[in-house]
Order: structure tokens, then sequence, then C-alpha cells
């Protein structure tokens, strides 16, 4: 594209952009990490940060990405040869999986299409046949970025006290978190993980886990190597509201100003946001003749939503028009839905004009790359809005 005006257009399903606010926030000298002015801004984000993830535990905030999050959860309250209990829901279970085994842990991972998320009654079957009670963590990652299917973990929870398991509840919320609902507490999950560059509107740079007594039990007693995860020498700093090694002042300042934007807005109208502007872009890819990836109703992501392509059409191609032609970057399909889907992103800042404009730009591209589709994609989503032509 020659000449870019106006502003770019970020719709993969994150990193999200970034609210003015808070790159105002961010945009200021370092500090001593270890002067009461930092005490202070550490004290104050770890306090305000277990409001969003709903727990009165501790989050433990570090320099780092989802992935090293992920690493935190597993290294913290797994040891090697200990069996855990995954579902195949996309990408990024696949991946943590991964991971998982690369640590030694034996990964019973059920098998999935892609196109739904946990299914909560084959949890409580699985672990009700576990009568040696050998199954030492269930790990489900709630809203899976790669498909726009969105577990229910409530559901999950039941289904593990249904069978009445021991076992720990480990979540990736990492693409949920502050865009759906998340109660680390209430739900009785060990580990919740996250990160920031998704719901929490930040750069990318900070993961966390928010974790359970029991998680934190656990961690004293697994023989599992560790130590710049270890969550005991970050709990001891922490209570002082510093880090034991140099935490990303700027981010901090930046993770404060999002929590008070979420605050303000207040998480439960943040959450309905999300569903209604997920609900306006699912009108859309129908009014297209399109088809969403998700095949569960009850489990259609709030965050991003996955569109598959006609047959024998790239979603590659028709991404690159998109950004070409209109500035619009379109998330894409990953490892099997390689260019068979693109996802569009409609997370963290966004509002009613910002996702009609990006659905502007899919029309626009699906008609410039000549992707059998109907129009009136645009119309189906303003009318989902509640600004119909008959209003
Ligand atoms: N889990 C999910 C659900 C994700 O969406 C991502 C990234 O998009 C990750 C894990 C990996 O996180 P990161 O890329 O921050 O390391």
């Amino acid at each position: 594209m020659t000449g870019r005006t106006g502003r770019h257009f970020l719709h993969i399903p994150g990193p999200s952009p970034v609210p003015e606010r808070v790159l105002r926030a961010m945009d200021r000298q370092i500090i001593d990490h270890r002067g009461p002015e930092f005490a202070r801004l550490g004290r104050e984000v770890l306090e305000g940060i277990r409001g969003v993830f709903r727990t009165q535990g501790p989050v433990i905030i570090y320099p780092g990405s989802g992935t090293g999050a992920w690493e935190a959860a597993i290294v913290n309250t797994l040891s090697p040869g200990d069996r855990v209990l995954m579902f195949e829901t996309g990408h990024f279970a696949t991946l943590w999986r991964q991971m998982a085994a690369r640590f030694g842990i034996e990964v019973e991972f059920v098998p999935g299409d892609w196109r739904r998320g946990v299914d909560p009654a084959a949890v409580e079957a699985r672990l009700s046949e576990d009568r040696a009670r050998s199954i030492k963590a269930v790990m489900v990652v709630h809203n899976e970025t790669s498909t726009g299917v969105t577990s229910r973990i409530a559901a999950i929870r039941r289904a593990i006290d249904a069978a009445g398991h021991p076992a720990l509840f480990l979540v990736d919320t990492i693409s949920s978190l502050a865009s759906v609902d998340v109660r680390h507490d209430e739900w009785g999950i060990d580990v919740t993980v996250s990160g920031s560059q998704k719901g929490l509107m930040l750069p990318p740079g900070l993961g966390f886990t928010a974790i359970s007594e029991k998680a934190r039990a656990a961690a004293r007693h697994n023989t599992m190597p560790r130590s710049y995860w270890d969550w005991e020498e970050m709990l001891k700093a922490n209570a002082s509201g510093t880090f034991p090694y140099t935490p990303a002042t700027n981010l901090l300042w930046g993770l404060r100003e999002a929590i008070a934007m979420l605050r303000e807005e207040g998480l439960d109208a943040v959450f309905a946001r999300h569903a209604r502007l997920a609900a306006a872009t699912r009108a859309a890819v129908e009014a297209w003749g399109l088809e969403v990836l998700c095949q569960n109703p009850d489990e259609h992501s709030p965050v991003l939503t996955a569109v598959m392509m006609p047959e024998g059409r790239g979603a590659d191609a028709f991404r690159a028009v998109a950004l070409e032609r209109f500035d619009l970057s379109l998330g894409a399909g990953l490892s099997k839905l390689s260019d068979k889907i693109f996802r569009i992103g409609h997370l963290g800042e966004t509002n009613d004009l910002t996702l009609m404009g990006a659905l502007s730009g899919v029309e626009m591209a699906l008609a410039a790359s000549r992707v059998p589709h109907r129009p009136g994609g645009v119309l189906a989503a303003m009318a989902s809005l509640g600004a119909g032509l008959d209003g």
C-alpha cells in the first residue's frame, strides 16, 4: 500500500490496539525499581490485578509472554512423570501439551476437531475412571485463539467436582482475561495463566499466573527444577511491592492505567461489549454466506471470530488484499488451519464503529479478491448492533 493515511486497523486476536490513555501512561522516564516510588506502583498493580482475575489470592506478574506463564504454571505445580489431562481444542492447546511433554509430564491428550471446546461430560467421565487418582492436573485453554472457541470453565469445574477428583485445575486465559468472564476463586481454578497483550490492552511483555492455596502447596512439594519462574522467590519480593529481578517498569505503569479503565467501564460491561461485538460479527459472516469455524453455539468466542474460506480459495491471499488495499490486519490460520481460515479480532479497545470499520474492510476485501460471497454482511452487523435501517 502506498501513501497510508488514517489509522491502521489491527484486528488480529491479539496483540490488540493499545488505548491512547495507556500509551500516555507508559510514556515516562524510567524510575529506580528498588526505590519507594516503584514500591508504591508495585503494590498498586499487584493489588489491582487481583480484581481482574476475580481472586483474593496472589497474582504473579512476570516480565515475559504468555508462553513463559504457561511454563511457570507447569514447573511450579508438576513434577516429571506426573500425569495430566488435556484436550486438543486447537493450536494453543497443542503447544501447551508439547511444552508439558518436554518437561517429562505424561499428557493424556483427548483428540478434538478444532471446532468445539472441552466437553465437561468427557472431563467427568475420564476423571471418574481414574480411581487411582493418578491424574495430577486438568489443563484447559479457555479461549482457543486459533479457532474462536471458548470452553466453559465453570461447567468443567463442576465436572471435576462431580467426579470428586482432587486434580489441580490449570487454565490458560491468555486471550480471555478482561474480555470474557474469568473467576479464579469462584471457579476453583488453581493456576490462571494470562498475558498482557489481549484483553488487558497492553503491549506484549507481561505474563501472569494467579495461584490458589492448593497450587502453592503443590509447588512447595514438587521436584521440578526451576529458578526464574519460581513463585516463592517472587512472592517474597512482592510482599513489599518489589520484584526479585528487574521488572518491566513501564508496562506496569500501563497496567495501572488499564486496570483503571476496566474498573471505570466495569468488568461485566466489558464482557457484555465483547459478546455484543462478537454477535454482530457472526451476523456479518452469516450474511456473507460464509461459515464460522466454531460449531457449538454455546462456545462462540467473544474475542475473535474464525471464518472458513470457501473451498479452493486461500485465506492468506485474501488477507494480503485486506492489508494492501485497506490497511486492515486480520489473523491468519495457524498450523492445520493455515490458509483455510481468517480470524477477525474484536477484543480490547474496540467499539461499534471500530468493528464496523473492520467488517467493512472484510466485505470490501472479499469483493476485491473475488471470493464468492453475498453482500450485506455490514448491514447485518449494523442490525445486530441495534442500528438497523428500520430504526
Ligand atoms: N495461549 C493462547 C490462548 C494464546 O492466544 C497465545 C498467544 O496468542 C499463547 C498461549 C501464547 O502466548 P504468547 O504469544 O504471549 O507467548
